[in-house]
């Protein structure tokens, strides 16, 4: 009797640990499957929410910013994940070149597909590029500088797919960090030729044709002076959906960078300012309201009501 207890004890505690080494086997079998490996934030000990200053996506004046700004200066630069040292280009290579924009630069290739850039670096090649083919994640693989076009020490990371033909959101794929303030959505503009004009909510004006309407929108971050860009939008003008897209890739097609659902830089900016669209507002109340969500999934909106008196053009 007691040793049948001891026996059904002995057999639960038996099933229990062998329910755990399943548990134990399958996860990293799942994690394989579902290809979403784990990524180290190339720049350790520090506190890195204050230090994200420009986020994957932004205007670029002609193009998108593809990757994210960590500001930085002669930090260790950390290799996201396991890899080999696909291409590095150092200053010292070219001494009587001008020298580029991304300035020294070291780009990584990983499993499936994923490779990793780390721009503006500062010095001569790190020993671990110039003497090995591969790093361990986590490996010091530079340090960060100024090099090239960049005002203020920073490292530009970015992360690809697809050997470089689809540009990932680094926020998606990193450890989450902390971000505490939603998406600002703070002006709308019209803008004739080269001016433009603030519209606030509830504004009378005229017009005569069709104009480009943008607004500025960013993202606090964690202190409210940060200024990045966020990660989904959206715009309704009176009531029907006109623009909507995310932030979270761009990929390359028939020679232009496209978001996930094929928008181009010039379909979704115009002068830095996230384009609502060149609009023919109506005579009469027109409303024009956005949403918008940042890089943790925090969500605002606003709505504009602008009346409108239709002149004739002169064109
Ligand atoms: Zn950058």
């Amino acid at each position: 009797m007691g040793n049948s207890v001891i026996y059904r004890s002995l057999m639960a505690s038996f099933l229990f640990f062998l329910g755990l080494i399943s548990i134990y086997f399958t996860a990293p079998m799942l994690h394989a499957e579902d290809s979403k490996l784990k990524f180290e934030w190339p720049i350790k000990d520090l506190e890195l929410a204050p230090l994200i200053t420009s986020t994957f996506g932004e205007s670029r004046k002609d193009h998108f910013h593809n990757g994210l700004d960590i500001s930085s200066v002669f930090q260790p630069v950390h290799s996201m994940a396991d890899g080999s040292v696909l291409y590095s280009r150092y200053r010292e290579d070219d001494p009587f070149e001008d020298e580029r924009g991304s300035g020294n630069i070291v780009w990584l290739a990983h499993d499936s597909g994923y490779i990793s850039g780390y721009y503006h670096l500062a010095g001569s090649r790190h020993e671990n590029i110039r003497t090995k083919s591969k790093v361990a994640a986590g490996e010091v693989i530079g340090i960060s500088g100024n090099t090239g076009h960049s005002s203020g020490g920073h490292l530009h990371f970015v992360l690809g797919k697809d050997y470089g033909k689809t540009l990932l959101d680094p926020l998606s794929h990193l450890p989450k960090i902390e971000d505490t303030m939603p998406p600002q959505i703070a002006n709308l503009f019209i803008h004739v030729g080269e001016k433009f004009t603030n519209l606030n909510d509830g504004d009378n004006i005229n017009v005569s044709k069709a104009f480009p309407l943008t607004m500025s929108i960013f993202d606090g971050g964690v202190k409210n002076s940060q200024r990045r860009g966020i990660r989904d939008i959206e715009f309704q003008f009176n009531g029907e959906n006109i623009k909507k897209t995310n932030f979270m890739s761009i990929h390359y097609e028939k020679g232009k960078w496209l978001t996930e659902n094929g928008l181009s830089f010039e379909d979704l900016y115009y002068k830095d300012r996230y384009l609502v669209g060149i609009l023919n507002l109506k005579a009469g109340e027109n409303t024009i309201k956005v949403k918008s969500k940042d890089f943790s999934g925090q969500e605002s909106e606003r709505s504009f009501s602008i009346n409108i008196t239709r002149i004739s053009g002169e064109n």
